[in-house]
């Protein structure tokens, strides 16, 4: 039987040291969340960061902007936010309108302010090998790995997805850690046969049952991005109940890498903040 990945414990535990780092800076690090259009699952996603920057001792301001604000009134906004002496990080919540180029809105953050390596800055510098300032998704896959000691050099890694947000950055990262990494997409011929041969499988698909326990190598580490709404419940990618029998590690859905993804938008905001204000 599996051993858990437990993201909440591991989330909270990052939390609390962020906290008491936190209260001994000079200044409050400033996250400010844009968010366009009233997509719910959006709002419920900039709520939960909302509140625990709070309780972690953040700034946090919510600029909350109508679905038919156009494009340059956007990038406005953000050059207003780039000068802003109290916000160090911003955060673009995605997806935007389909009438604003999410290209164009990213690339117009300043890149010490890019607290979720979606800038082109930040990706080409993923490419190189550098990981100073990386998407959260990817970087809270990445800890809860590391913190389990889940080797990855030399590993068969499977990412199931290729999105720009999570699949490709997480891709990367497995590979800058010396993993042999194979990227699955929806065009993949047989899924099966890549994930049989996976010392560690990242599935990014948002498919409910997309991972069943026919898929999963004996002992293998199982990471579920996924998070899809069924019958008000969240759901992740892979048959959980069946899959934790033959993996040797999993994540829950919910309470894996959803919570440690909150933990690294908190971590990378004060990095930017130590990155501007020139504190260790
Ligand atoms: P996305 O942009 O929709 O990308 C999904 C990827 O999965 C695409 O590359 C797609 O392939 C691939 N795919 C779809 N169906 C497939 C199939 N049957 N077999 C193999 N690959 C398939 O989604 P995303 O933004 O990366 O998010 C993925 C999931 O993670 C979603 O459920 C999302 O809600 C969740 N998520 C969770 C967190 C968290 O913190 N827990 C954070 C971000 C995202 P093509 O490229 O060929 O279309």
């Amino acid at each position: 039987m599996a051993t858990i990945l437990d993201g909440k414990k591991a989330a909270e535990a990052i939390r609390s040291q962020l906290r008491d780092e936190i209260s001994r800076l000079g200044k409050k690090p400033g996250l400010a969340a844009i968010i366009v259009g009233s997509n719910p699952a959006s709002k419920m996603y900039v709520d939960i960061k909302e509140r625990t920057c709070r309780e972690t001792g953040i700034l946090s301001e919510r600029y909350s902007l109508p679905e038919a604000t156009t494009e340059s009134g956007l990038t406005e906004l953000i050059k207003s936010l780039n000068s802003k002496k109290t916000i160090h990080a911003i955060l673009v919540q995605l997806p935007l309108p389909k009438h604003i180029s999410e290209h164009r809105i990213l690339s117009a953050i300043e890149a010490s302010k890019d607290v979720d390596g979606f800038t082109s800055h930040s990706k080409s510098q993923l490419l190189a090998g550098n990981e100073s300032s990386v998407p959260c998704t990817p970087k809270g896959i990445i800890r809860l790995l590391e913190l389990y000691k889940i080797p990855i050099e030399g590993k068969n890694a499977v990412i199931i997805g290729r999105s720009e947000i999570v699949g490709k950055p997480t891709a990367l990262m497995l590979l800058n850690r010396n993993a042999t990494v194979t990227i699955c997409h929806s065009k993949t011929a047989n899924l099966r046969e890549h994930t049989l041969k996976a010392d560690i499988i990242v599935a990014a698909a948002g498919k409910p049952g997309l991972v069943t326990a026919e898929m999963v190598r004996q002992g293998s580490a199982v990471i579920d991005v996924g998070t899809t709404k069924v019958n008000g419940r969240l759901i992740g990618d892979v048959d959980y109940e069946k899959a934790r029998e033959k993996a040797g590690w999993i994540t829950p859905v919910p309470g894996g890498v959803g919570p440690m993804t909150v933990a690294m938008l908190l971590e990378n905001t004060l990095q930017c903040y130590k990155n501007i204000e020139g504190e260790k």
